[in-house]
């Protein structure tokens, strides 16, 4: 059960006004709101022990680096990798892939083949896009179908003895789609090949666990789930994190020297170049406890419910057609749509005017417009502290702008 008014006690922004609205948040799956837990972690930090880590004799340094360990266990133990050193901190989900597409340049050759689906995020597309550049390898896509979902019979038909990695994001950012990565998973290893599941919409709404999944990588970005931004996190199984290069060279990620060779730390600094966001890397782990504290459960099952009710409403609007599996138990809390005769852009500027924020356009997807042929959708997002009267203000906000729009 989720107790939404304490929840929503919570959160101080939720409390603000936006264009002399209160504000309605529902761009959630562009960011999400950063609750007094986490942002008390984060001055907290800032006034009593910034510091850098890792190389200070001194009792700051120190008390930065047991912080910023023990948000790597909080991250490791919240996703069930088996060791801590599995989990990489990175800016992001973004900074993940690439560190992963750069390393796997040595390790592939010309005709090798890489397959991602079709319901990427531009950032599992272009890191892959410029690995095939660098080796030769062939990219191969996994079809979409209108539902929205990845066509899983083609999927086995690319599969082959030359696929080296697959890439399936965990949840479409675009659509909500919960991918069946088990699925992809097991077939892709059956062949011997990788895996790397973006799970950056997925952390706020499904636990991953990265051990029962057997998935290679696992990567994802604190702001998606109550933490700050430039901050997220890789995960690797130790066998591939030790097979790859390091990213980026500099202090932090060496073990020795001198100007003929260097020798490279340990996993996880290996990845772990120059001063990283330390502030961020503490309030990562302070944002998953508070997760946790609410239940991954609580929350999946509550989202659900808003996920039901705001499709019933929205339904009921002429014209509107929501894209994505018409089931919501396939979804995660997104609602993609448009409305005949209505530019999403300009619905977003009016709904903005009546204080409820969402995102429109191609959400970083456009492989996706191009599969519908649209200029992109108004994409409501939720999370466990928005309410069916929120909902209900955007619905009353849709119908509005519609009339006004068509
Ligand atoms: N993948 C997906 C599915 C996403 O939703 C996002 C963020 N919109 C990203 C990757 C990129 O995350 P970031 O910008 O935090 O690196």
């Amino acid at each position: 059960m989720i107790a939404i008014e304490n929840i929503r006690k919570d959160f101080p922004i939720l409390n603000r006004t936006v264009n002399g609205q209160p504000l309605v948040y529902f761009d959630n799956a562009a960011t999400s709101q950063t609750p007094q837990q986490v942002i008390d972690v984060i001055v907290d930090y800032y006034q009593n022990y910034n510091a850098n880590i890792h190389r200070g004799v001194h009792s700051l340094s120190q008390e930065a680096t047991d912080k910023y360990e023990e948000a790597r266990i909080k991250i490791q133990k919240h996703f069930n990798a088996a060791k801590s050193y599995e989990i990489i901190f990175t800016s992001g989900t973004t900074h993940s892939i690439n560190l992963v597409a750069n390393g796997f340049t040595s390790l592939l050759q010309a005709e090798d083949e890489i397959i991602v689906s079709a319901l990427e995020h531009h950032s599992n597309i272009v890191p892959w896009q410029m690995l095939c550049e660098r080796t030769g390898a062939i990219l191969k896509v996994i079809p979409m179908t209108t539902e929205g979902t990845l066509d899983l019979a083609t999927y086995e038909t690319l599969l082959s003895e030359k696929t080296k990695l697959v890439f399936c994001n965990h949840v479409s950012n675009a659509l909500g789609t919960i991918n069946p990565i088990e699925a992809i998973i097991t077939k892709a290893h059956k062949v011997g090949a990788a895996v790397l599941v973006d799970g950056a919409q997925a952390a706020p709404h499904i636990k991953a666990d990265v051990q029962a999944l057997d998935v290679d990588f696992y990567v994802t970005s604190a702001h998606k789930m109550c933490g700050p931004t430039g901050v997220g996190m890789l995960y690797g199984k130790e066998s591939w994190l030790k097979k790859l290069p390091p990213y980026q060279g500099g202090g932090e990620m060496i073990a020795e020297v001198t100007f003929e060779k260097t020798t490279y730390a340990d996993l996880p600094h290996k990845f772990e170049a120059g001063t990283p966001n330390i502030c961020g890397g503490i309030a990562f782990g302070a944002a998953i406890d508070y997760m946790n504290q609410i239940g991954f459960d609580a929350i999946a099952s509550y989202e659900h419910e808003l996920l039901d009710y705001a499709t019933e409403k929205l339904a009921t609007i002429d014209g509107l057609r929501i894209y994505g599996p018409k089931e919501t138990n396939l979804k995660a809390s997104v609602i993609s749509f448009n409305i005949e005769g209505v530019h999403p852009y300009d619905m977003g500027v009016i709904l903005d005017k009546l204080g409820i924020a969402v995102r429109t356009g191609h959400h970083c997807a456009q492989p996706i417009m191009d599969f519908y042929c649209i200029p992109g959708t108004v994409r409501a997002s939720f999370a466990f502290y928005n309410t069916k009267a929120e909902i209900d203000t955007l619905v009353a906000g849709v119908e509005r702008a519609a009339n006004m729009l068509r």
